[in-house]
């Protein structure tokens, strides 16, 4: 099993982050707090037919 790091910003803050991300798993939604800020972010990692990585990050409750 691989660990990929990939980079997306954070909704609240704009600051650029990295996530870990388990390729095995498909399709995953979790809560991550900003490293910058604390806030809550929902990341959405999905991993496409190719093997790539697709992540975005939105406001809890939004
Ligand atoms: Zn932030």
């Amino acid at each position: 099993m691989f660990i990929h790091e990939k980079e997306s910003y954070c909704p609240y803050c704009g600051e650029i982050i990295s996530f870990l991300i388990d390729p095995s798993i498909e399709f995953q939604e979790y809560v991550e707090d900003c490293q910058i800020c604390c806030s809550p972010i929902v990341v959405c990692v999905e991993i496409n037919s190719d093997n790539k990585i697709s992540i975005q990050t939105r406001k809890e409750n939004e």
